[in-house]
This record gives structure tokens, C-alpha cells and sequence, in this order.
């Protein structure tokens, strides 16, 4: 199994061949002749992204079949069923590197801060769930909240797109004994990034 360190540079390496609009043949290989990965999965990282249809994670990582294991959902928030997913891959396939990936003009982090300004009750209590997740995660976020939603600058914007990934990274550990222990001794590593949509480019947040 590849280490955290490992996982990371083929993210790092596979995201800058996506910003030069190149996909390494090797890979394309990897993609066609799919049938060894029939019988073991051996994904070098786990990936919690959202599930904005801009952010492809094996694409934009240009990574192969079996590689990454991908848990989607809109905000990239974490509620049990998630960190059972990253606890599934984390003991079941030894994998060592977790990414949580935020990304640029993500609608629900938007949503979010909206509530926030304005905190009248969504179309859906299933809607609602997503965005109670997310607000605390951005509470430090300044926002004023006498203006109204067409006031939510980009900074402010990416500014709580990285609060939300940040905290959600912190919340990996401190709600999974499993994760914890795994990174205080047997080598995981949980990192944040975020992915600017208009770039392609991903950068790695500083984490603890
Ligand atoms: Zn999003």
C-alpha cells in the first residue's frame, strides 16, 4: 500500500498534467484495461469532495480506475454515513491519504451563508439538513447580515468554502476513534484542498 506521502504527490503530479490538458498514457491504459481491478481495490487515497458537476475527482486528478475512493456529496460534509465511508476504505484497503475537497463557487457553502443572512426556512428539511451542516463550519466567517444574498463577495465566498473544509477535516478525528488512532499511529494522513473551477487547479490546505 502506498503511503500518505505517495498518494499525495500522484494527486499533486495527476492535477498538474489536468491543467496542462495532458492525461498520462499510463493512466488511459489503466482506464481501458479495467479488468484487474475486477477481483481488489487498492485505492492509494480517499477523497470527500462535492457533488458539483464541475468537480470530477478521478478527471481532475487524472487518476485511473481502482485509484481513488470517492465519497460525493453537495458541501463535501461529513455525517456517519460518511465517515463509515472513509473508515471502510481507511481499514479495508489500507488506505493512507484522506483528502477533503472543497472548491470554488460551491452552491451549497453558498446556501449556507445565505441561511445565515437570511434564515427563513428552506424548500425541503432534507435541504436543510446539508445546510445546518455546514453553518457551523462557517460561523467565523463575517458576514453582514443586513444586506441581502446578492452581497456574498467571492471572498467571502472562498472564505467559508475553506472553513467548511477545514472543519470538516477536524471533524474526521474527532468523531472516529478509528480515524484518530489510525493517524496517531499506522500513517494517515487527512489533508484539506480546495479546487478552483475556473483554473483547474487544486491547492493543499495547511493542516495540522
Ligand atoms: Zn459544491
Amino acid at each position: 500500500m502506498k503511503s500518505a506521502a505517495e498518494a499525495l504527490r500522484l494527486l499533486r503530479e495527476g492535477n498538474h498534467r489536468y491543467t496542462q490538458g495532458i492525461v498520462d498514457p499510463d493512466v488511459v491504459d489503466r482506464r481501458s484495461a479495467a479488468s484487474h481491478y475486477i477481483e481488489k481495490q487498492t485505492p492509494h487515497s480517499i477523497v470527500i469532495g462535492c457533488s458539483d458537476s464541475r468537480v470530477p475527482v478521478e478527471l481532475l486528478f487524472d487518476q485511473a480506475l481502482g485509484d481513488v475512493f470517492v465519497i460525493r456529496v453537495a458541501g463535501n460534509i461529513v455525517s456517519r454515513a460518511q465517515l463509515g465511508s472513509v473508515e471502510f476504505a481507511a481499514s479495508f484497503f489500507g488506505t493512507r491519504l484522506v483528502v477533503v475537497l472543497g472548491h470554488s463557487g460551491c452552491g451549497a457553502v453558498k446556501a449556507a451563508l445565505q441561511h445565515r443572512q437570511n434564515p427563513s426556512p428552506v424548500v425541503s428539511p432534507n435541504i436543510q439538513y446539508l445546510i445546518d451542516a455546514i453553518e457551523p463550519n462557517i460561523a467565523s466567517v463575517p458576514v453582514n447580515e443586513d444586506t441581502d444574498d446578492s452581497d456574498i463577495t467571492h471572498d467571502v465566498h472562498d472564505q467559508a468554502m475553506r472553513a467548511n473544509v477545514l472543519a470538516v477535516v477536524n471533524k474526521l478525528c474527532a468523531e472516529s476513534e478509528l480515524l484518530k488512532s489510525l493517524s496517531e499511529q499506522d500513517g494517515l494522513t487527512i489533508v484539506g484542498a480546495e479546487y478552483d473551477v475556473h483554473s483547474g487547479r487544486v491547492a493543499f490546505l495547511e493542516t495540522a
